[in-house]
């Protein structure tokens, strides 16, 4: 009989199949749809030659996740650090774009009066890049590793998070640039929960950076498979699990949300705990719309050309507005729209002097209304002649990414509403929030602490505490390549 079935391919499932197969237990993974990877995929989607990532596509959490350090994804998946991480485009009239380079001193500099704010709020972090990561990385009930880059990054969260989010800024840009990096979690802005996630990945907008694998997120997937399989595991794609009585294994590793769990256990999960995983809440949608372009965007900000990632949305005040709209259930008139531009730093992505461009913005739950024109038009707002360099586009609704992927029930890419209750208790109260009270069984997912992001931290928290609780194994094994 098999040690250990995991069951689905993303990111978390694939970590906890490493870290199992590498502490010499034989492992096999179910995966439901035809090609591995759940939320990093790579495919050509919208036309021949060009590759687009058809969920996640820009990856600080994996660089900075003390899972894939241990692993060494550096030395087995080639990336591009973009110098500047981020842009935010804006009118003139609200102070230009706010550009985020790698360098925070550059980009305090050209923040002019607000620089000095912008440096006093991100300076600290971003010196501990890594005890954020490891800390953020972590659950919120166990003692914190670093209880100094806590208490500072608690205290940015609780200002940022709070009614009094501008204090110490005069001008729209660097307000502007703060919320449009807190808005990638779909939450009310401002909001603790909102500032958190977005402090997170703005503390290594200005460390290691906000990388782009070579080949596309494909890449990290495929690294944890060679391994897996190298270690003796195996991966059988196309096969959907409808019933965890169909796994033969002595334990099995769920990359599954909460509710799915529910389903697949059937009458074998206690009534208290089902209670508990039904009370786990599922929040707005995200719909994609992906690009092949004749040519690079017309950004009207030139420097945006060499951005990663671009955040549309205007002003604070009116990203807010919007996430609010899609939050009460309707579609923005003027959405938040996340553009990553892979193919200005792969040219792998796309044929030569052509662009694969990745889009998606934020719609209520379930939303089956496709957003092609609203994210051309909202890319055609900052960059005048983007609409004539289209050759293709491919939209998914937040009703097909749910259909695509079970996990994200509605659309909703984050497997579970960020809450402040959802963050300590994800899906349950718990200091082992992996460890279900059915003998044997986990979940790994992202609806698991500590959340959604490519960083396969609770796939590797799920192995290591299977390890311990069902093999005896205290130690957790060399991940190293
Ligand atoms: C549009 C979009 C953009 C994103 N952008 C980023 C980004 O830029 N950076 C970032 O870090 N994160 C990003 N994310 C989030 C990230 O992709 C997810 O948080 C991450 O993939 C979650 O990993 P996971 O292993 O928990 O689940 P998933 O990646 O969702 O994988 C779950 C897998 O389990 C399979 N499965 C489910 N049920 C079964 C079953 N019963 N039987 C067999 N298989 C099953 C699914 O098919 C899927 O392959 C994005 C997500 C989306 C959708």
């Amino acid at each position: 009989m098999t040690d250990v079935a995991i069951v689905g391919s993303g990111p978390n499932g694939l970590a906890a199949a490493v870290t199992l197969a590498r502490a010499g237990l034989s492992v096999r993974v179910f995966e439901r749809m035809g090609q591995l990877g759940g939320g990093a995929r790579t495919a050509e989607v919208v036309a021949p030659g060009f590759l687009h990532d058809t969920c996640s596509a820009v990856h600080p959490l994996a660089l900075a996740s003390p899972f894939f350090r241990a692993f060494g994804l550096e030395r087995r998946v080639d990336f591009v650090i973009p110098d500047i991480s981020f842009a935010h485009p804006l009118s003139r009239a609200d102070g230009g774009s706010g550009i985020a380079y790698r360098d925070l001193e550059r980009t305090a500099a050209e923040l002019g009066r607000d620089g000095d704010a912008y440096r006093r709020l991100l300076a600290p972090l971003a010196a501990h890049a890594r005890e954020v990561a490891r800390m953020t990385g972590s659950s919120l009930l166990r003692v914190p590793p670093h209880p100094i880059v806590t208490a500072r990054f608690g205290l940015r969260a609780l200002q940022q998070g709070s009614r009094w989010w501008d204090a110490g800024f005069s001008d729209a840009v660097a307000p502007a640039m703060i919320t449009g990096v807190a808005a990638h979690a779909i939450a009310p802005q401002p909001s603790l929960v909102g500032a958190a996630a977005g402090l997170a990945l703005q503390t290594h907008a200005h460390a290691a950076g906000w990388p782009i694998p070579l080949g596309g997120s494909q890449a990290i997937s495929d690294a944890m498979a060679d391994d897996l399989r190298a270690h003796g595991g195996e991966i059988i794609t196309d096969h959907e699990v409808r019933a965890l009585d169909e796994v033969t294994a002595r334990a099995v590793v769920l990359d599954v949300t909460p509710r799915a769990l529910v389903r697949l256990a059937g009458d074998r999960m206690p009534p208290r705990y089902r209670r508990r995983l039904e009370a786990f809440h599922y929040g707005s949608g995200a719909a994609k719309v992906q690009f092949a372009l004749s040519g690079p965007v017309p950004w009207a900000d030139e420097r945006i050309a060499e951005a990663g990632t671009i955040h549309i949305g205007g002003t604070r005040a009116q990203i807010a507005a919007g996430e609010r709209e899609v939050l009460a259930g309707r579609h923005a008139a003027s959405p938040y729209v996340l553009v990553s531009q892979p193919s200005v730093f792969d040219p792998s992505r796309a044929p030569v002097g052509q662009h694969a461009l990745w889009a998606y913005t934020h719609v209520p739950t379930g939303s089956t209304v496709d957003q092609t024109e609203a994210v051309t038009q909202a890319i055609e707002n900052v960059a005048p002649g983007f609409r004539d360099l289209i050759i293709a586009s491919h939209s998914s609704t937040a009703a097909e990414l749910a259909d695509e992927n079970p996990n994200y029930i509605g659309g909703d890419i984050a497997a579970g509403t960020p809450t402040l209750r959802q963050l300590l208790a994800r899906p349950v109260l718990s200091t082992d929030p992996w460890r279900t009270p059915m003998p044997g069984v986990y979940l790994c997912g992202a609806s698991t602490v500590p959340g959604p992001g490519v960083h396969g931290q609770s796939g590797w928290f799920a192995a290591r505490s299977l390890l311990r609780h069902e093999f005896g194994i205290d130690r957790t094994p060399s991940l190293a390549p």
